[in-house]
């Protein structure tokens, strides 16, 4: 299991890539194959091993709409 767990709310997301831009790993990225119902791509993250927990996209989220939970 990866360290930490980020979850983004889908649904909220605007598609703004300010986390994208924040994350020192660039392990965030636009998911082309979701749609919300604003219309944009959420964000996703596909290597969630690489993580390492520092807060950056949370901070950086207009919408505060990312949770980062540290797995036991
Ligand atoms: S907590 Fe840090 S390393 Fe993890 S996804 Fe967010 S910005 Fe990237
Ligand atoms: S910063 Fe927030 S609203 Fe912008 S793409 Fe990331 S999760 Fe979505």
């Amino acid at each position: 299991m990866s360290k930490f767990t980020v979850t983004f709310n889908e649904k909220e997301c605007k598609g703004c890539e300010l986390c994208v831009t924040a994350c020192p790993k660039n392990i965030i990225s636009l998911n082309p194959e979701i749609t919300n119902d604003a219309g944009y791509n959420p964000a996703s993250i596909a290597n969630m091993e690489n993580c390492i927990g520092c807060q950056s996209c949370a901070r950086m989220c207009p919408d505060c709409i990312i949770t980062i939970v540290k797995n036991d």
